[in-house]
């Protein structure tokens, strides 16, 4: 009772009351509220804050609870603002000044009325067609009734159901980006780096076309790889899209009568959020291309296959999902992934619910997170024992060889899986086995025969390739589990790592690790971190039976999905190192793929493939893919805060610094180009893999 409620909304003060629910008015009026309202975008915005509220919202907080005297809570805070954004210029310090004085001149009382006049109610937490665990725990955990459900309610295992994202409609973007079907291209980049798996594009027959919504928007189909007149739909998630605004900085299209415009364009998002998520399930219900007939090595055509990582609650425009994201589609139900704790972990498989997700049969990636410690050696455990299932698999399709049939037995043994007309066909015999085995568990064999049936009958998944994937950021792959990495590298057993390097501990507390650039701020890097990046790649290279490669998704599209394709076709150990931008990067998080360019621009980051596999062809393992020393080091570390503060706070030493990482960009440069040109592998040709 008699406690403040704080409302930012977009709702003149005049309306505030009207727009409020039934339940929230009675709750004002019963406990003798005081309410304020604020439109902290609306401050942001003109004070050059962008969508960052922070300030303005503790602001108000000082200014309402009144914990210390108004004018003393201000200069506190104008002090706090100083020691914090100090170091990142004047420019900073002076806008965020300007958002605490305009905050005051737009923070209002409304006075709480003694009747409740409103008809409307509050929204359930998720849809009435969520699942049963769904409406009965994930909505309570979502509503912040989570002590409430009883225990008999929880899993006893411990396991969490997947494709729960879906449900937690959040709507946090104020702006969301809008189709223009005219002038699109169809390139589906908007759809590859698309952080939250919220803009989608689907090809589809015109019969499909039923009961379709008034402001359902597709268009001819430009491209007749799937047959002839195709439709083609590119339809936003509006609900869960979190206005990062990627989609539109990477679009090529620009509408020549208007050129601010391209083929999308970010919209309010309120005024089109009921039209939009109808047109959103209606596109949901569209048929997905048959995953067997789509050709995965083209940007475009990889972007019609389903993510199975949808909404997950990374940062808005984190450069790390769309990585993750690609892995659920290029590989689908077959992903086994295995995720170091760090950012990935967090946004991968937080409660209430999780991102991965499942395909219309109901499968999807299994996903498990371990510690920061152990997670390449918790993958590869997924490895031997996926293998040992197989091999077992295997051994009793023997025994039953004359039960099954030589054509199912030696079909399901020797099958060719290299692609996903392979690996359907594989399905399809995997299905066949489990269907003789269960007519022989229920006609008239032995008990000891039934029992083996039933244990093949659990094992049979096995017979179909796992793509077995371990995940994490730089803290976990080049410091804390660099142990365990470097054992499982060394195994030469067939795992995919893939390392979101965002060049220091990002959510975890802004630490630097061994990957951070030598002259980036970070925490216990105060002064500029003094040595240079360990160079990962290089590491993993020196064992010869390892396929490596350093990817930009920002930079070079297509050679990140040619990485991906072939990193898990090698049969042996792959590492893929991925740039990926960050809000710890003090950046636009919505030109971070600008970023990604720069930094490949500049050749601080190199674009490379080292691979095995082409020293038996006689060829060069290793192929140096980027263009770099286009231009210099500091065009692009001083797009980004962590390296631009400490030009402020001790330019000299900055100076030094960046001259220094240039020197570490030159040296690196040429020791990959000698690489690239020199010889034809033929001396590594007796590297074996290890056993
Ligand atoms: S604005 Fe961001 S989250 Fe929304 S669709 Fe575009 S890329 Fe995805
Ligand atoms: S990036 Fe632009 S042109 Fe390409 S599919 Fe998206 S909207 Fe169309
Ligand atoms: S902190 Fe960085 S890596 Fe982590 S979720 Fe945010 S943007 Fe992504």
């Amino acid at each position: 009772e008699g406690a403040t409620f704080l409302l930012n909304t977009k709702v003149p003060k005049e309306l505030v009351w009207d727009s409020l629910p039934e339940k929230v008015q009675k709750d004002l009026i019963n406990k003798k509220m005081k309410l304020y309202i604020i439109d902290a975008y609306k401050v942001a915005d003109e004070t050059g804050m962008g969508v960052r509220i922070n300030t303005i919202m503790q602001t108000c907080f000082f200014a309402i609870s009144k914990i210390f005297p108004r004018d003393e809570a201000i200069r506190m805070i104008k002090d706090s603002i100083k020691k914090t954004y100090g170091a990142k210029g004047d420019k900073i310090v002076e806008m965020n000044f300007n958002a605490v004085d305009q905050t005051l001149s737009n923070l209002y009382e409304v006075e709480v009325p003694a009747q409740v006049t409103s008809k409307i109610q509050l929204q359930p937490a998720v849809s009435g067609n969520a699942p049963e665990f769904v409406a009965d725990v994930t909505a309570n955990i979502i509503a912040g009734f989570g002590d409430d459900i009883p225990v008999s309610k929880m899993p006893c295992d411990g396991t969490f159901p997947t494709a729960t994202a879906k449900w937690e409609k959040r709507n946090i973007a104020l702006e969301v980006p809008i189709w223009d079907k005219e002038i699109c291209i169809q390139c589906n980049k908007c759809v590859l780096v698309c952080p939250h798996a919220t803009i989608r594009a689907k090809v589809f027959e015109e019969k499909e076309l039923v009961n379709v919504p008034e402001t359902f928007k597709y268009t001819k189909f430009k491209a007749k790889d799937y047959g002839e007149n195709l439709l083609y739909s590119l339809q936003v998630a509006v609900e869960d899209c979190t206005g990062c605004g990627l989609c539109v900085d990477v679009c090529p299209v620009k509408n020549k009568k208007e050129t601010k415009l391209k083929a999308i364009n970010m919209v309010e998002q309120l005024p089109i959020r009921e039209q939009e998520r109808a047109n959103w399930d209606y596109f949901l219900n569209l048929s997905n291309l048959d995953r067997t007939k789509v050709n995965v090595s083209k940007i475009k055509d990889s972007q019609f296959l389903e993510p199975l990582f949808e909404f997950s609650g990374a940062c808005s425009g984190c450069g790390e999902t769309p990585y993750v994201k690609l892995v659920s589609q290029l590989f689908g139900d077959r992903a086994v992934v295995a995720n170091a704790t760090g950012c990935s972990s967090i946004y991968g498989g937080n409660l209430p619910t999780t991102p991965w997700t499942v395909d219309k049969d109901g499968r999807g990636p299994a996903w498990s997170n371990s510690l920061f410690e152990d997670n390449a050696e918790f993958g590869f455990g997924f490895r031997l024992a996926i293998d040992k299932h197989n091999t077992h698999a295997k051994q009793l399709l023997e025994k039953y060889r004359n039960e099954l049939g030589d054509q199912l037995v030696d079909g399901l043994i020797k099958a060719q899986q290299n692609d996903e007309a392979g690996i359907y066909e594989q399905r399809e015999r995997v299905a066949q086995l489990k269907q003789r085995l269960n007519s022989f568990i229920s006609n008239g064999y032995s008990d000891e025969a039934k029992g083996e049936f039933n244990h093949l009958l659990s094992l049979a998944d096995y017979l179909v390739k796992k793509s077995v994937w371990i995940m994490g950021g730089d803290g976990w792959a080049y410091d804390i589990g660099y142990g365990g990495l470097d054992h499982v590298l060394a195994s030469g057993k067939n795992v995919n790592i893939l390392v979101l390097d965002t060049e220091v501990y990002s959510n975890t507390g802004g630490q630097m690790s061994k990957s951070t650039p030598r002259g980036a701020v970070a925490k216990f890097a105060a002064a500029g971190k003094p040595m240079a990046k360990k160079d990962l790649g290089m590491m993993a290279m020196s064992y010869g039976t390892v396929y490596v490669a350093k990817v930009a998704m920002g930079s070079n599209d297509a050679h990140t999905v040619k990485v991906f394709l072939e990193a898990e076709a090698y049969n042996g150990p792959s590492l893929i190192i991925a740039y990926s931008h960050c809000i710890a990067h003090g950046i636009d998080m919505g030109r971070g793929m600008r970023n990604q360019k720069a930094a490949v621009d500049s050749g601080y980051w190199q674009l490379y493939r080292y691979n095995p596999d082409l020293v038996a062809k006689g060829e060069n393992p290793f192929k140096l893919d980027s263009k770099g020393l286009k231009i210099p080091l500091a065009d692009y570390a001083y797009m980004e805060t962590r390296y631009k503060m400490l030009t402020k706070t001790h330019p000299d030493h900055a100076k030094k610094l960046m001259d220094e990482a240039q020197n570490d960009v030159n040296e690196r440069w040429k020791l990959y180009e000698q690489l690239a040109l020199s010889g034809n592998g033929k001396e590594n040709s007796k590297i074996e893999k290890p056993e």
